[in-house]
């Protein structure tokens, strides 16, 4: 038997690789760590849950099927660390 949870589960654990499949296009975001300071607005504020902190604080995207593109995360980084790779 094969255990229920597979790798498509949408309960992302914190930290967890993103098991994006690359061949539809990039990932809906490009998040400059450099510049991003760890403050957890876009985690906090995503309406979709697409953010997990890493273990530095700093957003992964853990569930980018889920982004809508709303943008929320970008237009609310205080460090404009968050672009669109789709607008
Ligand atoms: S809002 Fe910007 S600075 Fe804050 S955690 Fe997100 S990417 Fe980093
Ligand atoms: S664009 Fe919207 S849905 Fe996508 S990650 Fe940012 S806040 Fe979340």
């Amino acid at each position: 038997m094969t255990d229920s949870k597979t790798a498509g589960d949408a309960q992302a654990k914190p930290g967890a690789k993103s098991k994006y499949d690359y061949s539809k296009g990039p990932l809906p975001l490009e998040i400059n760590l450099t510049w991003c300071k760890a403050c957890n607005l876009c985690i906090a504020l995503c309406p979709k849950q697409v953010f997990e902190p890493d273990r530095d604080g700093k957003p992964v995207q853990a569930r980018p099927d889920d982004c809508t593109q709303c943008t929320i995360c970008w237009v609310h980084c205080p460090d404009f660390a968050i672009t669109s790779n789709y607008k």
